[in-house]
């Protein structure tokens, strides 16, 4: 199958910026907001990444000190992804996947393990593969790569359970549980505290969580000409079911549009993240984030999985012709609002709910002497994220906006910090759960 042509140029220039920043590191909370640092796209991210560490309690190892290999496609793809299906010739091939060979129309489920626990025992996961009886695109599905984020796991069994082999055009690949080590204690992590989805593609001899992201990007993901990776919000927060993509990329409109009514969110991707890995091997990659962590939500599930088998049937996959009302806006900016106080948090907004200027977003009430504290919104727009009432402390991010506009704001374009923000309700905090 070839698709669109990799970015090949752009992940040396990747490279060269991870190597910079690991040098800089130390300077760089000083030299923020100086006009003379130079800020990528996805130095903007890795800056605000710092933010959501402290947030989210994590005594994570920052990934950015560690060299990561390049993410090399193993094939390459030449037409556009919307076209996979149609300019799809000859007879479909057997795809061979982790040493094994599945001929077309067959479905199987195979076994892939990246790395031992201590004792020396593999640790494996399930990989589901269908292999369609005509030829088309592979379309992967990944979930868990945060080990307590639950919904995605459901999602994908379901979705590859239903699809007929004999009646699919090309092929789907499910792992629904990538961090299997996190998914046993419950947690988001690996056991070394290490956040997964800061390592791809990883590298053969890295840290431990850069070896099994290596091992997922070469045995699975190389494989792929297009990946959805679920996921949910973190930290006692939980999302509007919504896609997370960078809308820059053609390929990557083409897997949003697919998806039919679902909110879309432009978000350019983290570095490390396997979506961004993916996108720059050539792989056209979305975030799909819906709900909580460590539930299982039946009304998020159910969405995911008719998003996905839309997306399915978009792209000429499956036949079944799914039409799913009108598409949801697109947001192209969103910011979290955070707690100015500490105390009991108590939301009075729900995920969806539109909001205006200065409408009313929750309270904070010190439970000592009974003080209470209103929240409200500093922007019209969309909740699309929200944190579940718990107790917080001041900073804690609580409630996502998601903000119309009329544009992408490009990299080049993106606007700089304000020169003193007000530290309450923070800038963009991208990637805050992905
Ligand atoms: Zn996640």
């Amino acid at each position: 199958m070839s698709l669109s042509k990799p970015q090949s140029d752009t992940v040396s220039g990747a490279r060269q910026f991870l190597a910079t920043l690991a040098l800089l590191l130390p300077f760089v909370a000083a030299l923020a907001g100086e006009p003379s640092v130079e800020r990528t796209d996805n130095g903007t991210d890795m800056l605000q990444d710092s933010t959501f560490d402290e947030d989210s309690r994590s005594s994570e190892t920052a990934a950015v000190a560690e060299e990561l290999v390049e993410a090399v496609p193993a094939h390459e793809h030449l037409v556009p992804l919307a076209e996979a299906v149609t300019t799809a010739e000859g007879l479909a091939e057997p795809l061979l996947l982790l040493n094994t060979e599945i001929m077309p129309g067959t479905a199987h489920r195979l076994s892939w393990s990246a790395t031992e626990l201590f004792e020396g025992v593999p640790v494996s996961t399930p990989v589901l593969v269908v292999n369609g009886s005509t030829p088309g695109p592979t379309l992967c599905l990944t979930a868990a790569v945060h080990g307590d984020e639950l919904n995605g796991i459901e999602m994908v069994r379901r979705v590859l359970h239903e699809i007929a082999p004999g009646k699919l055009s090309g092929a789907v690949i499910g792992v629904p549980i990538v961090n299997v080590q996190g998914f046993r204690r419950g947690s988001r992590y690996l056991p070394d505290r290490r956040d997964l989805n800061r390592y791809f593609p990883g590298n053969p001899n890295g840290s431990a969580a850069a070896r099994i992201a290596n091992a997922l990007f070469n045995d699975v993901i190389a494989h792929c000409d297009a990946l959805v990776d679920l996921h949910t919000g973190s930290f006692e927060r939980a999302n509007l079911p919504q896609i997370r993509a960078d809308l820059r990329n053609p390929d990557v409109v083409t897997l949003t549009q697919g998806f039919g009514s679902m909110v879309v969110l432009h978000s350019t991707p983290t570095i490390g993240t396997l979506r961004y890995a993916a996108t720059q091997a050539g792989i056209p990659a979305v975030t799909v984030e819906a709900g909580g962590p460590l539930q299982l939500e039946l009304a998020e599930v159910k969405r995911g999985v008719k998003g996905i088998e839309t997306l399915l049937s978009t792209l000429g996959m499956t036949k079944k012709r799914r039409t799913w009302g009108h598409p949801e806006p697109v947001y192209y900016r969103s910011s979290w609002v955070r707690a100015d106080n500490g105390g009991i948090l108590l939301a009075d907004v729900s995920l969806g709910s539109t909001v205006r200027k200065g409408d009313l977003l929750g309270t904070i009430t010190d439970p000592m002497n009974n003080q209470r504290t209103d929240v409200y919104s500093p922007y019209a727009g969309r909740i699309i994220g929200l944190a579940r009432n718990q107790v917080v402390m001041p900073g804690f991010a609580a409630f996502h906006v998601g903000i119309e506009t009329d544009e992408i704001l490009t990299s080049q374009e993106q606007p700089e910090p304000a020169p003193n923000p007000k530290p309450a309700t923070g800038g963009y905090v991208d990637g805050m759960s992905e």
